[in-house]
């Protein structure tokens, strides 16, 4: 008898009929003889409207009340679907994160799960009911509501599987898997059938919205093997899993981009040691996530430094910033926010050189002008202008071989360009 947890994200469950869609799924799955957990977000777009309703009433609401209000959207779904279950003559329970035993840190609405003590989600199926946890939420150990972070059910999903030890954590979702690239961005995207686990955080680290970033690291560091799949057919979807002998290795895995964060520029800071320090200790204490960071050349003893971070911390960044520069008696500060970052991620990048350079001149044949880069082992991203986001993904998937009907990559022919 497997232990099964499956997830299903906010436009799998978005109108009390698809609630009922995921109802049948799941007693399908029980009935197939398998014990049923199931981890769900919030109904469509719940999250975002309850974050409108608090920005109709304060640009930087208390954290706390925050996430108090966030954790409402994923209560409303665990009841409906519970009943949806009853109404076909199942038996369910739901469970919000508290109940559901997921303790997490208190920095709120950016959440750590520390520990998860599942005993009566357990309990639940192992007396045959289906076992329903609201996704996204957590409880401190002094007992206040958390949230995990947009996207946070994945990370639900992944710890729950994880404290029960199930065979396999199902996430479905409203693409088919993991893609070469945005499909709705690249026609000739192809799916792949497994990724590892390094190359799947980069791609999340990257902008790949299909899976939460921390989810993948929890996966990782648990061994927990997800399956991506769609929540609307019964075709495989992606496995990420540990690396092994038998994956195939592609040099390039895909190709991602992001639209979601903002570059802030602070211009002629003093160029001595601790001003760094000063900079990225400020933001990080405001809770503020900081992602690539660079420092111009030095002239006549002061510099620039330009970081990026999610727009959805903007505000806190900026206040911290303001202050910093005062601080330091720096000339000024901006922020842009019609840039984008694309990303190309690949394990094969690693014993494969000559990447970096393919990737820059077939953006430059594109006519995208690169404003800053950075790389790991395993990813190269530059960010780019927001309106060329189209323009570099399409032509990376080309130049690499990605695209459905490619024959071969033209970095190497020997590694073929078709994933599947
Ligand atoms: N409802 C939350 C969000 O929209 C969590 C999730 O969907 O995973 O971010
Ligand atoms: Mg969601």
């Amino acid at each position: 008898m497997q232990l099964v947890v499956m997830k299903f994200g906010g436009t799998s469950v978005g109108t009390t009929d698809r609630v009922m869609v995921v109802a049948r799924r799941l007693i399908e799955a029980k009935e197939r003889g398998d014990r049923v957990v199931a981890v769900v977000s919030a109904m469509g777009d719940v999250t975002d409207d309850l974050l409108a309703l608090a920005s109709g009433i304060s640009d930087a609401p208390p954290e706390r009340e925050m996430d108090m209000l966030l954790a409402t959207g994923e209560q409303v779904t665990i009841a409906l679907l519970a009943m949806a279950i009853h109404s076909l003559g199942h038996r369910a329970m739901s469970f919000t994160g508290a109940q559901a035993g997921i303790v997490s840190d208190a920095s709120h609405t950016k959440a750590r799960i520390q520990a998860v003590r599942a005993d009566r989600v357990l309990e639940a199926v192992e007396g045959g009911a289906i076992a329903i946890v609201a996704g996204f939420q957590g409880l401190t150990p002094e007992g206040e509501i958390t949230t995990l972070g947009r996207g946070g059910s994945d990370t639900t999903a992944v710890a729950v599987a994880a404290g029960l030890g199930a065979d396999v954590c199902e996430i479905y979702t409203d693409v088919d898997g993991v893609y070469t690239a945005d499909p709705r961005m690249v026609p000739a995207a192809v799916k792949l059938d497994i990724v590892s686990y390094e190359e799947m955080l980069e791609m999340a680290a990257a902008g790949a919205r299909v899976l939460q970033l921390r989810a993948v690291e929890f996966a990782r560091n648990h061994g927990v093997v997800l399956h991506v799949r769609s929540s609307f057919n019964d075709s495989p979807g992606t496995i990420v899993r540990e690396a092994d002998e038998t994956m195939e290795h592609a040099i390039i895995s895909g190709v991602t981009h992001d639209t979601s964060e903002a570059k802030v520029t602070i211009r002629d800071v003093p160029d001595r040691p601790g001003v760094a320090a000063a900079v990225f200790g400020r933001l990080a204490d405001s809770n503020v996530n900081v992602d690539m960071i660079i420092q111009n050349v030095s002239e006549a003893g002061s510099t620039d430094i330009s970081f990026t971070t999610p727009k959805e911390d903007l505000v806190r960044a900026t206040r911290a910033v303001e202050e910093v520069v005062a601080e330091l008696g720096a000339r000024d500060w901006q922020v842009d926010e019609t840039v984008a970052k694309v990303s190309l991620v690949g394990a094969g990048m690693k014993t494969h050189p000559g990447v970096a350079a393919t990737m820059f001149r077939a953006l430059a044949d594109a006519g995208v002008n690169l404003s800053m880069i950075s790389t790991s082992s395993i990813r190269i991203s530059c960010v780019i202008e927001a309106a060329q986001v189209e323009t570099a993904v399409r032509a990376l998937h080309t130049t690499f071989g990605l695209d459905s009907d490619a024959v071969t990559a033209e970095i190497s022919p020997a590694a073929g360009g078709n994933l599947n």
